[in-house]
Parts: structure tokens; C-alpha cells; sequence
């Protein structure tokens, strides 16, 4: 491993001038930063633990949303009795990552930051645009069946990884940032970039943005769930994921959201389908329609083409599963 410097800073006002230095990362859990550092993939100079900040707590807001500190554990997030019963997507979401160890170190800052899977990106003999740019995707000719369909480009297939990602996208989350030039908030649509030419940008943070909180708005009113398809039933990544929430009154939609997983470079937002399903029958073969004009521009690759019918296939099924409950989720 690469010689670095280690700090624990004690507040935010020493935290951000120091995660600002060149060639630094701010480090959560550790249980991907510290992998890609025994790797030789990340490089860092400088590492900055920001587990002594005051990040740790999920309040109320006055809306009737929640915000959640970065330093959150995934599996107390999971846990939290407000999300289980306001936001049961977000719960099933957690729980379906990782392993129980994994989510008891893991944070959700850090779960938003998580790098890819893709083999390529972990293989440093191996050509990947993300890890070492201008240097070629492997992933385009080689083995690909854990690679993005939606939102991938010439130099880059690789997809999203992180489940909780994918139901903040159907939540519509704000995520919320303390950096050198103060405080904002970015939309979770925005947060993450498509590869285009520079798939090692990966987000709109700049140097020494800390994330420091994720909000959720109000609860919806729609019935939620997170349905994860993977190799085995645990401690797996996905192959597709669907976060859904659906609203349905006199068998129409009047609510719909819907988040996808393990098909694009980036947590993906179905909004072509829930442009189809709002005000239109809940019904199968609307299901279906919608389901198929979403993955319609999908860009396949010799062994990931399964993924379009799979993402259909669980998009209908979970909707089929919401409209169908009996009870309020
Ligand atoms: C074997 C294994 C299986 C897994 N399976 C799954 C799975 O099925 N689904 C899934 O979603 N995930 C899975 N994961 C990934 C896991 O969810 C992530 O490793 C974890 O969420 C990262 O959180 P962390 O706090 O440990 O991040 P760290 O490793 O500490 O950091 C990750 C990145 O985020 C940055 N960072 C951390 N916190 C902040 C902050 N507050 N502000 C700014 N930058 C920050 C770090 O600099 C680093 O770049 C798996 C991981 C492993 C090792």
C-alpha cells in the first residue's frame, strides 16, 4: 500500500480545509475506500477520518421529512422505525446490500460515493477509462454481463452499484454538502454524472466537499418496495433492481415513482415510465408499455443483453406486487 497521511479531525472547521489538499479522500466506513487502497486503485496522499464529526443523528424535519446524517451506519439506518414505516423502499434497499457486517461500518456518505464493480475497474493490468484515463475500456469487448444498458457511452459500461442510491433516486433525496465554498444541496439526479468522454468524473462534488447529510422529503402517499434480482440471495450486487412506489385510485395511477438499479451508469430515475404510467391504467399491460419504452434505448453488449427483459420483467412484476397489496406500506 501507498504510504499516506491519517488525521481525525475533530469539527468541520478543521475537516474541510483538510479534505480540500490535493490527493485526499475523506474516509467513512472504509469498507470500499480502504479496499480500493489495498488495491493500488485509489492513491491517495492524504486521508481525512471524519468519524469524530457530530453526523450521526436522524431528525425530523419540519415538513415531515427526515434528514440523516452522513454518518449514519447503513444497517441503523435500516433499522430506523421511521424509515421501515414512512420509507420502506429505502429500508429494503439497505437491506438488500452487502452483508450484515458490511452494513453495520458502512455510512450513507459513503454508500452515495461507492465506486463500480466493473471487473475492469479492479484489474490494474487491465485497460479502464475510470481508473487510468484514455487508456481504453476492456469491459466493451470483454466480459460485460455485470455492466450498464442505460446511459452507458463508448468509453465507459460500467454500472452503478449501490442499492440505497437507487431508492433515493424514486425518493427524490437532497443530498447535503459543506466544502470549501460553503454549503449546498444537490438534487440526487444531479449528484452522480454519466461516463460521456470522462467516466473518471463520477459526481459534481468538488475538492473538499464533505458530505455531510441526506434529506428526505415528505413521505409519499404511494405503497413502496425494493425488489433486488442477483446471482444469489445475499451478499450480492445486482444484476437489476427496481425501487418503486405506486399510488392507484379507481384503477388509475396517481402516483408512480420508479428507481433502477444494476442497468445504469448511474442510479437511474425511470421517468420515461412514470411519464406513462401517471393517470393511466394500472394495469399490466400499462405496466408492460412502460417498462419496455424505458429500457428502449438501452446499449447491450455480447453478455449483458439479458438485462433489458430482466428490468422489464421485475419493473411489472413489482408494480403488479404494489397494486395489488392490501395493506399500506
Ligand atoms: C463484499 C462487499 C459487498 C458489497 N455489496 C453491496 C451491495 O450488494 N449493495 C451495495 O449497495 N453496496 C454493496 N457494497 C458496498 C458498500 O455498500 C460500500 O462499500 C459502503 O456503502 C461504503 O460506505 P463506507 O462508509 O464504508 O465508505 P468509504 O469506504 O469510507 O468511502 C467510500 C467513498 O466515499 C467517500 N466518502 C465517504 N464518506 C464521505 C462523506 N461524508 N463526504 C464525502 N465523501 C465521502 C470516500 O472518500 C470514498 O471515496 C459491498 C461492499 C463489499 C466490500
Amino acid at each position: 500500500m501507498k504510504p499516506f497521511t491519517y488525521v481525525k479531525p475533530p469539527d468541520f472547521e478543521s475537516a474541510i480545509p483538510a479534505g480540500a489538499a490535493p490527493r485526499t479522500k475523506y474516509l467513512g466506513g472504509g469498507t470500499n475506500l480502504v479496499d480500493l487502497m489495498r488495491e493500488g486503485i485509489e492513491l491517495p496522499d492524504h486521508v481525512v477520518d471524519i468519524t469524530g464529526l457530530p453526523l450521526d443523528a436522524i431528525e425530523e424535519l419540519p415538513n415531515g421529512g427526515l434528514r440523516i446524517g452522513a454518518l449514519v451506519r447503513n444497517s441503523t439506518l435500516a433499522a430506523d422505525p421511521r424509515i421501515r414505516s414512512r420509507y420502506r423502499v429505502l429500508s429494503e434497499a439497505m437491506l438488500s446490500g452487502a452483508s450484515g457486517q458490511l452494513r453495520n461500518m458502512a455510512t450513507v456518505g459513503g454508500n452515495l460515493l461507492q465506486r463500480t464493480r466493473c471487473p475492469y475497474f479492479y484489474d490494474t493490468t487491465a485497460a479502464c477509462n475510470k481508473r487510468r484515463p484514455g487508456s481504453g475500456c476492456d469491459a466493451l469487448e470483454g466480459y460485460n454481463r455485470n455492466c450498464a444498458v442505460l446511459g452507458v457511452s463508448d468509453s465507459c459500461i460500467a454500472a452503478h452499484p449501490s442499492d440505497m442510491c437507487v431508492a433515493l433516486a424514486a425518493l427524490e433525496a437532497v443530498i447535503h454538502v459543506n466544502g470549501p465554498a460553503g454549503v449546498r444541496r444537490i438534487e440526487i439526479a444531479d449528484l452522480h454524472l454519466l461516463p460521456g468522454d470522462t467516466p473518471d468524473l463520477e459526481n459534481s462534488l468538488v475538492p473538499g466537499d464533505l458530505i455531510t447529510a441526506v434529506e428526505l422529503p415528505p413521505p409519499l402517499g404511494a405503497r413502496s418496495t425494493y425488489r433486488k434480482v442477483r446471482d444469489r440471495s445475499s451478499y450480492a450486487f445486482a444484476l437489476v433492481s427496481v425501487a418503486a412506489a405506486l399510488q392507484v385510485e379507481d384503477h388509475k395511477v396517481t402516483e408512480v415513482r420508479l428507481g433502477l438499479g444494476g442497468v445504469g451508469a448511474k442510479p437511474w430515475r425511470a421517468r420515461e415510465a412514470e411519464r406513462l404510467l401517471l393517470g393511466g391504467p394500472a394495469d399490466e399491460s400499462a405496466y408492460r408499455r412502460a417498462a419496455e419504452a424505458e429500457l428502449a434505448p438501452a446499449r447491450v453488449h455480447a453478455d449483458n443483453a439479458f438485462k433489458v427483459r430482466l428490468a422489464e420483467a421485475t419493473i411489472v412484476a413489482v408494480l403488479r406486487e404494489l397494486s395489488l397489496a392490501g395493506v399500506n406500506r
